[in-house]
């Protein structure tokens, strides 16, 4: 054999494509130049303009698991793409540091069960110490999944959200809000977590996945009219606890309300929901003596009953003239229960508006565990939910209780601990985003969503408008900047630590940070009255501190020149996490309607193989790391983006990676090869022999001119669909012109022309070399957002090595833009139709049972003028593709086809006639190509590039009657294998050699090449 290549040499491409083996090494190429950090400063010195970015944090809570970096993906694609049309982009990573989702991880790591053991246990100063060394830990792991995984993002211009400059920057959002009235004190009833001890905001309790369902007691009870003797309100609850704090009874205004006779006692409750609840209660015998209008009942007092074990409730009743009556309110539903609703205004936000407007003190005896204070009497010291039982008992005791049952229904739970939710009047400090919500929806009504879905549910989140509770009872996060004076409650707000250090009157000794506790320790002198003011003892949500980052990670000039950012995608549960509180901040900060992301896109959700959700008790979580050693990057990355849309759920199969998603990836790399390897046997000069040259020289044919036209149409397509977001499509695009267009369609038009080397065609080989170069180029930078090791790989192999011109990477290329001066309708036509008489030949061969490959010797075509005029100017192509020797045209059926013989098959217009009769010439050719097909496929079994000649192609056990057929095309065969010499043997003994055994219709025939 005579080697025109050494294989294997550093600077080729394998035989087979192994992309884990190519990505290492190309890994190590950006690595070794720097290649990420030349692209920034390439496009940071000139670009076609800015187009601003901000990170959405990843908390450092835990490891990457494969539904992160579905979005982490998309966003290296937008980068790489953007980049690509020179565009100047700030890709900087950031970590989202603070916050529950860290101090619960933490917790878990020291083995604490609540924020009381922790800190009695290990004391502040190491718990924050404790929490900066998990986060460290995590964020080992990030790095090296985006590292895995080709994603291009700064580490190095990374923000930390519990960084002292990146607080202070936090902090003048706070003052901006003071400033105009948004930021105050307040007693409001929050979501609390028991678990967590501490207070949620709206949007966490809305959380996907918070609710859950549980059994409550479902409880019927009545309360004594008070002054009668035998005359109840009849009334509801699934939290007997609030009985404790229970204040008003509420009815609607507008319904009627029944009096219903039961024994000896009248029953009140709302005339439409007597049979039911009857029926409910099991009780037969009733009767409705009366109604009233529920307005007619406002101001009826009721006993408590619970004023012994409860004195403080006695007191109460005394101090305010509507404590235990009947209010009327609208908000009361008489379609369930009695319509007789018990009011808790310290654990109902409703009860808590309703107490508000009349000026009822709001009764509220509870500590941070949720554990009744002093106040509530005898049940000091109770959890509130334990006390459900005690209550139940006491009413049974004085004969009100009516039924005690269990019911399942959805309650809210907490995010990260699952506790069930208690709803609490706390002191908290809010921002008044519901003084400001016609801006927010201006604002967000200007954003780009790219589909309805999102954008709707997103919008309908927001119209809600609910204030944001944004203190927080714990350790590790933002300290709030309120100051307070224990004498007179003068309050002051400091937004930078040089302000914190010129105020204090008590300082931290030496350098400190801005944390608990040292910041507690900080004490100013009270302006007013001279008192000592201490900071109030909480710490800021972490989404303030995550939706502060637009103005928080910059420095002015960069905020200046990068916010409003271009885009911004993270997963469909931001809706009501980041994407909120970015746009809430913001239109603070400014005091305009407007939002600092022009776009976002939210992705669906990532399940594992089985549809279910990745979860760590069910062990089905794809950690990144770990995928990443097994399964290439790049097919990850491409199978994330093509297999649904980016807003639909992903459910990841790595079995699926191996499938579609390789050979895909894997024909771009062959036809590659394919191509190299020619191009570089030819001598092929790219900056010689352009495509103008090809043209100029009348070189190239109408397949050329064909698959240039459909390139320009895929690029068109597919920088459109990139800029809606629509990466499937995009990328199914792109695919259809590797698969069908060049490796099904193109690529065997041409084979043979470039089979062979002799030097009175070499100007046509150049000729599609050229068209090769172009279009396998521009398919590589069109994949290269997608699949950024393979790109390289190829533009380093195939594209630098012909022209060592090009810029050093695959990035630093432009976009490519589709040309209309290479777009042609007229030859898109005629392929078109040349096609489709094509695989109508293949129809008229099936019918017959005659194989592709065995080649034909005549086709009648039968269709309208304009048709068989196409066929004419592509007839080589035609005859070739279906392999018949000669094709007539015609506007009618000839009588002879429909002879003996003859096969036909009819589409529309179209009619095809096959002369099905094959003579001895035709019988040896047809052979000669079954087995020229089975040694060319050994020769890449074997390892031999297809431009190695080999010296002699054996071919034994043939029958005598095959070897007289074949024997006229020996020479074609030697073409066709590329080899000196071709010898056909009856039998295999004679020369000591390797055989391999190969299957030919029913007989077995052996093949050795040398
Ligand atoms: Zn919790
Ligand atoms: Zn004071």
């Amino acid at each position: 054999m005579t080697a025109k290549f050494k294989t294997n040499s550093e600077n080729q491409l394998n035989p087979n494509y192994n992309p884990l083996e190519l990505e290492t090494e190309t890994r190590q190429f950006w690595e070794n130049n720097s290649i990420q950090h030349k692209l920034e400063e390439l496009r940071q010195k000139s670009n076609n303009g800015v187009l601003g970015f901000v990170e959405g944090p990843p908390t450092l809570n835990g490891i990457p698991h494969i539904g992160h970096y579905r979005g982490r993906t998309m966003k290296d694609l937008r980068y790489r793409w953007k980049t690509m049309q020179g565009y100047y982009v700030p890709f900087w990573a950031g970590w989202d540091c603070q916050g529950l989702p860290v101090e619960l991880e933490v917790e878990k790591l020291l083995g604490v069960k609540n924020k009381r053991e922790l800190l009695e246990k290990v004391g502040q100063e190491r718990f924050i110490q404790e929490c900066k060394k998990a986060i460290m830990k995590y964020h080992r792991e990030w790095v090296e999944a985006d590292r895995k995984l080709g994603v291009f993002i700064n580490q190095e211009k990374a923000y930390w959200t519990y960084k002292d400059e990146y607080i202070e920057r936090e902090w003048q959002y706070l003052k901006r809000a003071w400033e105009q009235g948004l930021f105050e004190e307040g007693h409001y009833v929050v979501a609390y977590c028991p678990g967590c001890q501490t207070s949620l905001s709206s949007a966490e309790v809305g959380y996907e996945d918070s609710y859950k369902i549980v059994e409550d007691p479902s409880l019927y009870f009545k309360f004594r009219q008070a002054g009668s003797a035998d005359t109840y309100f009849l009334v509801w609850t699934t939290m007997p606890f609030t009985l404790v704090t229970d204040t008003m009874l509420a009815v609607h205004p507008e319904a009627e309300y029944a009096k219903v006779k039961v024994g000896q006692e009248i029953w009140i409750m709302v005339r439409q929901r007597v049979e039911p609840v009857m029926q409910e209660l099991k009780i037969d015998e009733y009767e409705i003596v009366g109604t009233v209008s529920g307005k007619s009942l406002e101001g009826t007092g009721y006993d408590f009953p619970f004023k012994d074990l409860v004195p403080k409730q006695a007191e109460l009743e005394q101090k305010h003239p509507l404590v235990h009556k009947v209010i009327t309110e609208d908000f009361v539903d008489v379609d369930t229960a009695t319509g007789v609703v018990h009011q808790s205004p310290g654990n109902g936000e409703e009860d808590f508006f309703a107490a508000q407007k009349r000026n009822i003190p709001i009764f509220a005896p509870f500590d941070d565990e949720v554990k009744f204070t002093g106040d509530a009497g005898t049940f000091k010291g109770m959890f509130a939910r334990d006390a459900d039982k005690i209550v139940v008992e006491e009413l049974r005791k004085r004969g009100l209780l009516v039924s005690a049952e269990t019911v399942k229904h959805e309650y809210p739970t907490c995010w990260r601990s699952h506790h069930k939710l208690v709803w609490l009047a706390r002191k908290e400090y809010f921002l008044r985003t519901d003084k400001i919500n016609a801006k927010v929806m201006e604002a967000a009504e200007k954003v780009r969503y790219f589909y309805d879905s999102p954008k709707n549910r997103f919008l309908s989140f927001l119209r809600e408008g609910k204030p944001w509770c944004i203190s927080r009872e714990r350790v590790w996060g933002t300290p709030l900047p309120v100051w307070r004076c224990e004498k007179c409650g003068e309050k002051t707000l400091v937004s930078t630590k040089k302000e914190l250090l010129e105020k204090a009157e008590q300082k931290p000794q030496g350098d400190f940070e801005l944390h608990k506790p040292w910041v507690d320790r900080v004490t100013f002198k009270c302006q007013k009255c001279g008192g000592t003011m201490y900071r109030e003892d909480f710490v800021l949500d972490t989404w303030h501190n995550s939706g502060a980052s637009p103005y928080a990670r910059f420095t002015d000039e960069e905020f200046e020149k990068f916010v409003p950012v271009d885009y911004l995608t993270e997963a469909m549960d931001q809706t009501r996490g980041w994407a909120n509180t970015l746009l809430l901040e913001y239109v603070i900060l400014t005091g305009k309607p407007e939002s600092p992301y022009k776009a976002f896109l939210f992705q669906g959700l990532t399940q594992d193989a089985k549809g279910r959700k990745m979860s760590k008790s069910l062990g089905n979580v794809i950690e990144v790391n770990k995928i990443l050693e097994k399964y290439s990057a790049d097919v990850c990355r491409f199978y994330l983006l093509r297999k649904c849309s980016p807003i639909d759920v992903n459910d990841f199969d790595t079995q699926e990676l191996s499938r579609r998603p390789y050979q895909v990836l894997s024909t771009l790399y062959h036809l590659s090869r394919f191509f190299v390897q020619n191009a570089e046997f030819d001598s092929f000069n790219p900056s010689v022999h352009t495509l103008e040259w090809a043209a100029r020289e009348d070189l190239l044919k109408q397949a050329d001119l064909w698959l240039l036209s459909r390139l320009q149409e895929t690029t068109e397509a597919y920088t459109a669909k990139l800029d809606t977001c629509e990466f499937n499509f995009a990328l199914a695009g792109l695919e259809d012109y590797v698969i069908e267009v060049l490796s099904r369609l193109y690529v065997p038009t041409v084979r043979k022309e470039l089979w062979t080397d002799d030097q009175q065609t070499l100007n046509r080989r150049l000729a599609v070399y050229a068209t090769l170069w172009h279009v396998l180029k521009t398919i590589t930078l069109l994949f290269n957002p997608a699949t950024p090791y393979l790109c390289e790989a190829l533009y380093q192999k195939v594209y630098r090595k012909l022209d060592s011109t090009l810029p050093v990477s695959v990035n630093f290329e432009n976009w490519p833009k589709p040309d209309g001066k290479l777009r042609n309708k007229n030859v898109e036509e005629s392929f078109k139709t040349l096609f489709k008489s094509t695989s109508l030949s293949y129809s008229a061969r099936q019918n017959a049972k005659l194989k592709r490959r065995w080649p034909l010797s005549r086709m009648v075509v039968v269709a309208p003028e304009k048709t068989l005029d196409t066929l004419e100017k592509v007839e080589d192509l035609f005859l070739e593709l279906a392999n018949v020797k000669t094709v007539e045209y015609a506007l009618q059926a000839p009588t002879y086809a429909s002879g003996e013989g003859w096969v036909s098959a009819t589409e529309g217009e179209t009619q095809i006639f096959l002369d099905s009769h094959r003579d001895e010439g035709l019988l040896g050719e047809g052979l000669m190509r079954d087995l020229a097909r089975r040694v060319q496929a050994l020769r890449k079994e074997l390892g031999y590039l297809p431009t190695d000649v080999l010296e002699a192609v054996r071919l034994a056990e043939l029958d005598d009657e095959s070897i007289r057929l074949l024997q006229p095309y020996v020479e074609e065969m030697q073409d066709l294998v590329r080899a000196e010499k071709v010898q056909l043997q009856s039998k295999r003994g004679e020369t000591k050699t390797e055989w391999h055994e190969c299957q030919l219709d029913d007989k077995k025939v052996y093949i050795n090449i040398t």
